[in-house]
């Protein structure tokens, strides 16, 4: 299927990383560790770029976090993760990259939250202030409204001249045009200021799905500035991560939409990769990007009474996570490629031959043996007690056979031996 057309909008340079124009939609993520901890930011930024995050935000809360930002950026140089960092300003930031200007050389971008770089008298001149800052080292910066934090006094504006109409709006679509307005009139201020053009990206962020749709297709028939997605506060677990899916997904099928981040609530301890993992798989299944190759399982029923079918997809998918750093270096347009691993013979050959490599287990009361099949022919079959051990060991010799780039030597495991196969 063709792809919906993308909105037009003005390309921003993000350290190495290009968001609008013609770019691919970036993926990007926030840490949630306290900046002025070096070792432990550091660690989750590099975590968040292994995932895949191409863009990191971190939060430039107080003066200790603003003086750790270049020490963290230069470990993560040191390192090898190039990854680009945007600080993310609230209420103070004025004054935090004035007192400390090597912060703002060593971040790639600057968010600046309209609704909360200060009250009255006090918020025009530090908005220009961060701007001047952001110029001075020809910074990009992210005009980032959030409904959570909403400029009041723009708020009042609206509500007053919305009283004056003969027929009044409701309140709640008052809002939602303050959002847009608060976002456009920031971003026309920084431009007022000398800020370039191509050098404001946009997001307005609510936590409704309906109003997040309604806002963001206002603000694209508006302007012509990269949209940053993502519903905020999205939530736990499912709820958050269907709630985002279900958001985004109209957007960027109407072409609305530069780059994106799903904004989970972590389980306690739980593992602040997996935004990026979702972020990466809404693009992916809708078939804007390929970040690694999928697997497409059957859900399973009566036919799969035990449990082997759903570790094996489950195995399968954790390998080509583990390996795909490995393979991205070697192989080239591995993450296009799609395994099928189904649970017996009423879908499973059909779906294998459609997948680059499929095995279609046994169901219950069937013959215990699974064919394999590669590029739509059946290969080989496998029976005994290490299907599963073989069938990763058949998708590495794929692998290593399909998308070798000329000249580069295999990264297939040394040990990897040829796989045991039964008949075929
Ligand atoms: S492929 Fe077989 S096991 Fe899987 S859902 Fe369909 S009938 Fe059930």
């Amino acid at each position: 299927m063709p792809l919906p057309p993308r909105r037009r909008s003005v390309p921003v340079r993000v350290g190495h990383v290009t968001v609008g124009g013609t770019a691919p939609i970036v993926v990007q993520s926030m840490t949630n560790t306290d900046t002025a901890d070096v070792e432990a930011t550091v660690r989750q930024v590099r975590e968040l770029a292994l995932a895949g995050s191409e863009v990191v935000r971190i939060t430039v809360n107080e003066k200790e976090a603003a003086a750790a930002v270049p020490r963290i950026r230069e470990r993560l140089d040191a390192l090898g993760v190039n990854v680009p960092l945007v600080g993310d300003f609230h209420f103070n930031g004025h004054r935090l990259l004035t007192e400390e200007p090597a912060c703002a050389e060593a971040l790639a971008k600057l968010r600046i939250n309209p609704g909360n770089v200060g009250r009255g008298s006090k918020r025009d001149p530090q908005f220009a202030n961060m701007i001047e800052i952001a110029n001075r080292y020809a910074k990009p910066v992210r005009i980032g409204v959030n409904w959570g934090s909403l400029d009041q006094d723009l708020l009042t504006r609206l509500m007053d001249e919305n009283s004056k109409r003969e027929q009044p709006w409701d309140a709640m679509d008052v809002v939602r045009e303050s959002i847009v307005v608060s976002a456009l009139e920031s971003a026309a201020r920084a431009e007022e200021l000398g800020m370039p053009h191509d050098r404001i990206v946009i997001s307005a962020k609510v936590s409704g799905v309906q109003d997040l749709i309604s806002i963001y297709r206002n603000l694209a028939k508006r302007c012509d500035y990269p949209l940053h997605l993502g519903l905020t506060e999205a939530g736990m677990g499912s709820k958050g991560i269907v709630a985002s899916t279900a958001a985004m997904a109209v957007l960027l099928q109407e072409g609305i939409g530069d780059t994106i981040r799903v904004s989970l609530t972590p389980e306690p301890g739980g593992d602040r990769t997996n935004e990026v993992i979702v972020a990466q798989e809404i693009l992916q299944t809708m078939g804007f990007r390929a970040f690694t190759p999928m697997v497409v399982a059957c859900p399973g029923c009566g036919r799969t009474t035990s449990t082997y079918f759903q570790e094996l997809a489950q195995d399968i998918q954790s390998h080509i996570r583990h390996r795909m750093p490995e393979w991205k270096k070697h192989y080239a347009g591995v993450e296009e490629m799609t395994v099928a691993v189904m649970g017996c013979v009423v879908n499973g050959p059909g779906e294998s031959k459609h997948a680059n490599i499929g095995i279609s287990l046994p169901g219950t009361g069937e013959r215990p043996v699974a064919p394999v099949y590669e590029d739509g022919e059946k290969t080989v079959t496998l029976k005994g007690d290490r299907i599963a051990e073989e069938f990763q060991e058949l998708v590495e010799r794929y692998v290593a056979r399909r998308y070798a780039r000329k000249g580069a030597p295999s990264a297939a495991p040394a040990s990897t031996p040829a796989a045991t196969a039964a008949d075929t």
